[in-house]
């Protein structure tokens, strides 16, 4: 099949961010403070940032729930992109990570409306499902360990409303997933779910090539 996606080269993704990327200073502060981590990867990348929050907006989306919070980078556009009485769960695991995003929603003034949650994110959706709160989420952004994907977005499925919108990150994992050598379990478990995805007649269905391959999946 013909290649009709760009080559994302240096130079050109280097175009791509100086003509469109509208980074705030505090996000570019956030960004520099996590590339010291050796974790940095897991940071989203400036021009899916501001994808996400441009998403939120056009949903008009005000309940989010987030699996895999990070330093932050990703909560802090989507809840600069709430109005103010925009709610969002963060799940996460690591409080020395959170520690960095909560300072950062601080100095953002959205701590308000973030209810961070350290625990296992598959207790804290299902403890959402349980207080009965299926079908009333408007978007949700799963970027986590990846063995749990396919628990995680069966979770977030039924707390979002029909036209609700889960976004899954790194589902083109670098390319291995299209290399059938690789069979480590990350590998495998969002391979599975990408195939999974592309029958699930409950949802529409877009996969974007950006940064490390974005899931669209909007619930009917
Ligand atoms: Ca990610």
């Amino acid at each position: 099949m013909s290649n009709q996606t760009l080559n994302l080269t240096p130079a050109l993704y280097d175009y791509l961010l100086k003509t469109s990327s509208r980074e705030t200073d505090l996000l570019k502060e956030l960004r520099l403070e996590t590339a010291n981590d050796p974790m940095a990867r897991m940071q989203i990348a400036p021009e899916q940032g501001q994808f996400m929050h441009l998403l939120v907006k056009l949903m008009r989306a005000t309940r989010i729930v987030e699996v895999g919070t990070f330093t932050g980078y990703s909560s802090l556009v989507m809840a600069q992109a709430m109005p103010d009485e925009g709610t969002m769960v963060c799940c996460d695991v690591s409080e020395e990570w959170t520690n960095i995003a909560k300072r950062y929603w601080k100095s953002a003034g959205v701590e308000e409306k973030i209810k961070l949650t350290l625990a296992p994110a598959i207790d804290t959706l299902n403890g959402l499902l349980v207080e009965g709160q299926a079908r009333t989420f408007d978007l949700a952004f799963i970027d986590a360990d990846k063995e749990n994907y396919d628990a995680y977005y069966e979770s977030c499925l039924r707390l979002m409303r029909p036209g609700g919108l889960i976004l899954i990150d790194n589902t083109l994992w670098g390319g291995d997933v299209a290399d059938p050598v690789i069979q480590d379990v990350d590998t495998k478990a969002i391979r599975a779910l990408n195939a999974k995805l592309l029958t699930d007649k409950r949802i529409e269905l877009s996969h974007l090539p950006m940064a490390d391959g974005l899931t669209l999946c909007m619930k009917k």
